[in-house]
């Protein structure tokens, strides 16, 4: 029998939002839920900030017992020692961190990020405890020459070399093409993808671990489409990037279920 997965909504604030505003951003957010009621239980909601404002994130939600997970956007592969800039998941964990996303299409753009890159943070964030949103997804180009999930799948199964069963992991499906374009896959499209990502979990790590992983869609997430992306049976969440850095927008977001039907 399939288990049942509490949705997650993320928010990637990116390079957005220095530690005075993300205190202000998260306040305001907290109590817009809780002006309308959010049932807290029913979905899971997680920032992932820059890393200079983690600490003071951290502070507020355990000061004022705020229920939003949080997370870094990116580690380094090593533990600790000489690499200049970079931040470890161990000092992410010290941080009260839950989450780190890896792979996300700007590092692999920008960073040159390869998919062995990828696998190697996928394991510092488990000798960390910390659970990796694994991001994966096709460009423009990849779409029309592979389809829409080739990509995506190669690109999966590699980042879940040497992953145990027994792992927390999320992954999140994120066309490159749909990113802050305005353009979203439709939820069919998501569905089809996120569907064929199941089963590479199924296939590499097992078939109980696909069933309780989270699979999120991402990619031009609004309170106006992500109703239809919920309704999908293998879609257990979003990525949000521009829409999480607007209070209302990712409050509408997280609070799916009241215009789910709509
Ligand atoms: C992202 O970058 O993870 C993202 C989904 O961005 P946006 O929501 O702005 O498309």
């Amino acid at each position: 029998m399939a288990v049942s997965r509490t949705p997650l909504i993320a928010g990637n604030w990116k390079m957005n939002l220095d530690h005075l505003q993300a205190v202000a951003f998260v306040q305001k957010l907290y109590w817009t839920l809780k002006d309308a009621a959010h049932d807290e239980e029913s979905v899971e909601v997680a920032v992932f900030p820059p890393f200079t404002d983690i600490r003071t994130v951290q502070t507020l939600l355990d000061a004022d017992k705020i229920p939003f997970g949080l997370g870094g956007q990116d580690l380094s592969t090593h533990d600790s020692g000489a690499y200049t800039g970079e931040v470890s998941g161990a000092f992410l964990s010290k941080l009260a961190c839950g989450y780190v996303i890896i792979g996300h299409s700007e590092r692999r753009e920008y960073h040159a990020e390869s998919d062995d890159v990828v696998a190697a943070k996928v394991q510092a964030a488990l000798r960390h405890g910390l659970t990796p949103v694994i991001c994966v997804g096709e460009t423009a180009a990849d779409l029309e020459e592979f389809g829409a999930s080739a990509v995506p799948a190669g690109q999966l199964r590699a980042a879940l070399a040497g992953v145990p069963a027994d792992a927390d992991i999320v992954v999140a499906y994120e066309p490159v093409w749909a990113i802050g374009s305005g353009q979203a896959a439709t939820p069919d499209q998501a569905q089809d993808v996120c569907a064929k990502l199941r089963a590479v979990i199924s296939e590499t790590v097992g078939a109980d671990t696909a069933d309780r992983t989270r699979i999120l869609y991402g990619g031009s997430v609004k309170a106006a489409n992500i109703a239809g992306f919920m309704r999908e049976p293998d879609v257990d969440g979003a990525l949000v990037g521009g829409a999480s850095l607007v209070v209302d927008e990712f409050a509408a977001i997280i609070r799916y279920q009241k215009h789910v039907g709509v």
